[in-house]
């Protein structure tokens, strides 16, 4: 029997999973994808899934090497940038071929109200002078950037329950993974009032109902920016992660 190709994806996001599918189907690959374990319950996935951090870059080497892995996609979220970074690094180390999949970004419509910051602490800064109800939707992680603005209520969307109480002094919190439809989006900025949006510019078709609801409404977002992309090859698609892969020797279907 010919040996089969050991790729791991390193995921938490739906184009790590679509990838994990496509290449789930083809009998010469052997899929691991590993997650955070930040979700309680993530969405189902194909193959072998392991969940945790690997310990740094030299734990992520070590793995590398003692699992046999072939090659390496970092399908992680554009804002996870210190696994993308532990990710070039351990590669490099390893020795191991690896391509990071980056979706592009949004981009700004002629219509949109969009104020781009480059981090939490200046969305923070901002809502004052734009609103006080304000949808929220850049995720747990960071929130405190938020908790000063004692004045403003927030609608806060997350995709499960969070640990311990928010530090926010007037919200409510809502629960979906996505992706939204426009209808569903214009319906929340109309039955809480919202004034002003908050996102990260993550890109991708699952959350971008969104942008289109601010826009109908004419509503400011705040953008926030991504960190800068990792080093090394990038592809933007699933397809082009496949093409990737197949280049790299491997993928007789
Ligand atoms: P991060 O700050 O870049 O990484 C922090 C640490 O978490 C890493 O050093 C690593 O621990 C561990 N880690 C992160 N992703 C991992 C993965 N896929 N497999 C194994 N360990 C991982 O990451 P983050 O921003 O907290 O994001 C965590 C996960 O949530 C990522 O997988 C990402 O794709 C997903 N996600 C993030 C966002 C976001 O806005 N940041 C949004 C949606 C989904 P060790 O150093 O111990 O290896």
């Amino acid at each position: 029997m010919t040996e089969r190709t050991r790729i791991l994806i390193l995921g938490g996001t739906g184009e790590a999973a679509a990838l994990a599918m496509r290449l789930g189907r083809i009998m010469t690959f052997e899929v691991v994808i590993s997650l955070a374990g930040r979700t309680k319950l993530p969405a189902a996935l194909p193959g072998e899934v392991r969940r945790g951090g690997f310990g740094g870059p030299e734990g992520l080497a070590r793995y590398l090497t003692e699992r046999h892995i072939a090659l390496v996609i970092d399908a992680t979220h554009p804002f996870a940038a210190v696994i993308s970074r532990n990710a070039a690094e351990a590669c490099r180390a390893a020795g191991v071929p690896r391509a990071a999949l980056v979706r592009p970004p949004w981009r700004q419509q002629p219509e949109d109200r969009w104020t781009t910051v480059p981090d939490m602490d200046a969305a923070a800064a901002l809502l004052p002078d734009l609103g006080t109800r304000v949808f929220l939707t850049s995720g747990r992680q960071g929130i405190e950037a938020f908790a000063p603005l004692e004045q403003i209520w927030f609608l806060v969307r997350l995709i499960e329950p969070p640990d311990g109480p928010l530090p926010l002094a007037n919200h409510a919190v809502i629960y979906g993974r996505g992706p939204f439809t426009v209808d569903l989006e214009l319906a929340l900025l109309e039955q809480h009032e919202i004034g002003v949006l908050v996102s990260k510019n993550s890109g991708g078709a699952a959350t971008h109902a969104k942008l289109e609801a601010a826009r109908r409404r004419g509503l400011p977002v705040v953008m926030i920016e991504r960190p800068p992309p990792p080093d090394g090859e990038l592809v933007q698609s699933v397809d082009d992660a496949m093409a990737w892969i197949e280049a790299h020797g491997a993928g007789a279907e």
